[in-house]
């Protein structure tokens, strides 16, 4: 494991806590939907320069939000059972997946990136210098 790469948990943990997956610096966020593109503390391209990149949390987003749906609407129609409101579950399932994707927004984009340095570690060049233009990483001798 090189220095620019932390152990799956530690990545995890900082992508909870909406900071950067790789340092657990930040913020990461300057909005509750809004991302900074790059990690204000070491320097990672949150986007890691590919188109489309998001896709992947965008994903995580609608797994999330379904998984909660099914929790929370089978548990109303356990509680409620045998004459479970469908009316208001229809409902409050359109309300749900409204409100439920906007809420976990942040938390998807960087467990996202943090699944993704998991598998595909961080190199230098998805850094840039934090704050100053024209500072470069020094390279590495090979
Ligand atoms: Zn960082």
């Amino acid at each position: 494991m090189s220095a620019l790469q932390r152990g799956p948990l530690t990545l995890y943990l900082n992508a909870l806590r909406l900071r950067c997956p790789a340092c657990g610096g930040g913020p990461a966020f300057t909005s509750w939907l809004h991302m900074l593109p790059s990690c204000p503390t070491c320097g990672l391209r949150f986007d890691r320069e590919i188109r489309g990149y998001w896709l992947g949390s965008y994903t995580i987003n609608l797994m999330a939000t379904e998984a909660i749906w099914v929790a929370l609407c089978g548990a109303a129609v356990v509680a409620t059972w045998p004459e479970p409101p469908w009316t208001a579950l229809e409902f409050g399932s359109v309300a749900l997946m409204i409100v439920v994707p906007f809420l976990i927004f942040p938390w998807t984009k960087t467990l996202y990136l943090a699944v993704d340095l998991t598998f595909r570690p961080a190199e230098e060049e998805d850094f840039t210098a934090p704050h100053e233009a024209g500072f470069q990483l020094p390279r590495r001798r090979s």
